[in-house]
């Protein structure tokens, strides 16, 4: 029954999937195609659309941290932003003005970017996504990331040099899945690659790791010695050229709602079997008739964020 449940609902989810997928890949794009969605869209997204005060929010609220609502649907006041650069990170895609995070999460970022060579073999962070200003939803990619406590970690490892501003615009991160999708790409998977997610997984605060569904399978065969960590470490669409952090509510924030914790296990069984297949097939398998038409899109007005939200995006 439960199997039952669990492939109805993934059927549910198998019918967004081409929706979905295209989120994962706007990661890559360029300073210049991400400006150019931002324009078009500016051009005909209702006045009162929530992402369009959060997207033009420059800085932070300054004062203490608060996250309220979901990882989906909230913000957060009190954001810091994570510098462009540090002994062992680098800042990717910065013009996007998305590198601002509670600050339980900049410093998590800053502790796994400091432990990863020694620790994992992974010479530095390349950092993508976290969160806006001041949360909430984002014109262009990302569902979540609105709280401040989802942060998108490239899957290539900083280099020996400084990146120039341009390259850190116009690079692509590596996709280490293989084309059939079914599993990691031996050419481009390394140890390193499973000991950085490994690493982030077992940090304190770390509720959730998205990763895609070929990569939790090689996690899943390589893993040695405990393997708690692997209940944490979740497929998704996407997520093939980064992995994606994300903590739970901060103590004391009764405005941030939580999500439930994974299931117990080291989710390596049915489930993510049912995941692969799924995901071969929305690649593979027989396309869903079109309507022709593009669908209408919906907006999600700034009066139907929470109210706090509504007051954090327009202070001063
Ligand atoms: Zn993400």
């Amino acid at each position: 029954m439960i199997r039952i449940l669990r492939l109805r609902r993934a059927c549910a989810v198998a019918a967004m999937t081409l929706a979905l997928l295209t989120p994962a890949l706007r990661a890559q794009e360029t300073q210049t195609e991400e400006m150019e969605k931002r324009a078009k869209l500016l051009q005909t997204l209702p006045q009162d659309a929530a992402k369009r005060h959060f997207g033009a929010a420059r800085a932070g609220t300054g004062g203490e941290a608060r996250t309220i609502g979901s990882y989906a649907k909230g913000c957060i006041a009190g954001a810091r932003a994570l510098s462009t650069d540090g002994p062992t990170w680098q800042g990717m895609r910065i013009s996007r003005n998305r590198n601002w995070g509670h600050p339980d999460l900049i410093a998590l970022i800053e502790r796994i970017a400091k432990t990863a060579p020694r620790e994992a073999g992974w010479r530095g962070l390349l950092v993508g996504d976290i969160s806006q200003p001041r949360g909430g939803p984002m014109l262009t990619g990302h569902a979540s990331h609105q709280v401040g406590l989802d942060a998108d970690i490239w899957l290539t490892p900083m280099g020996s040099r400084k990146l120039s501003v341009d390259e850190r615009e116009t690079i692509s991160a590596t996709n280490v899945v293989a084309s059939d999708w079914m599993d990691v790409d031996p050419n481009r998977w390394t140890d390193a690659h499973h000991a950085i997610i490994r690493l982030a997984a077992e940090q304190e605060g770390v509720t959730r790791i998205f990763v895609n569904p070929a990569i939790k399978k090689a996690l899943c065969r390589e893993a040695t010695g405990d393997r708690a960590w692997l209940s944490r470490v979740r497929p998704i669409w996407g997520h093939n050229y980064h992995f994606h952090i994300r903590m739970g509510c901060p103590d004391g924030d009764s405005a941030c709602l939580d999500q439930t914790p994974p299931p117990p296990g080291d989710g390596c069984g049915e489930e993510l079997t049912d995941w692969l297949n799924l995901q071969h097939k929305a690649y593979f398998g027989p396309k869903p008739p079109s309507s022709g038409k593009p669908k209408p899109v919906k907006h999600m007005p700034l009066s139907a964020m929470p109210e706090a939200c509504q007051k954090i995006v327009l202070s001063r």
